[in-house]
């Protein structure tokens, strides 16, 4: 289409051959196409990298909080040290139990305690079994220990 001058849009810079496009383009209910960007999601990695920061923080502000409360072996009563007596928290329930829960229901106060090393490592091997005398406080109550006889 040859349209004569003075019959372009304003705004249109072009010749008279694409100027209905132009007009079509600025009077079209979207922005023009230089703005017309998506805006790019979020790349996987960095929203995996975030979760993880959140996740460390978390499980470190609840790690300060059992160390608070748990001055000695929550099994044996041992005071911790090094070696054998060195703390680890336990988690009551575990992780691949909670697994695709939210990180505070695995990580909280009733759901973690400290354990030395050694009976740690009797409760992984099953040869200890930690039951919370009361669910809803976990191990913030009273947790009674078996031991099973070899
Ligand atoms: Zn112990």
């Amino acid at each position: 289409m040859i349209l004569g001058s003075g019959a372009f849009p304003v705004g249109c810079r072009e010749s008279g051959v694409d100027c209905h496009i132009h007009l079509l383009l600025l009077c079209a209910p979207f922005p023009p196409l230089s703005r017309m960007r998506f805006p790019k999601p979020t790349p996987r990695l960095i929203e995996k990298r975030r979760q993880r920061t959140a996740r460390n923080g978390l499980i470190a502000a609840v790690r300060r909080a059992v160390v608070a409360r748990d001055v000695r072996c929550r099994c044996c009563g041992e005071r911790f040290a090094t070696g054998e007596q060195t703390p680890e928290m336990h988690e009551l329930r575990s992780r691949a139990q909670l697994r695709g829960r939210d990180p505070t229901d695995i990580w909280n106060r009733a759901n973690c305690l400290l354990l030395c090393r050694r009976c740690h490592r009797g409760v992984t091997d099953h040869r200890i079994t930690l039951t919370p005398a009361d669910a809803e406080q976990g191990a913030d109550g009273v947790v009674e220990v078996e031991r099973r006889m070899e």
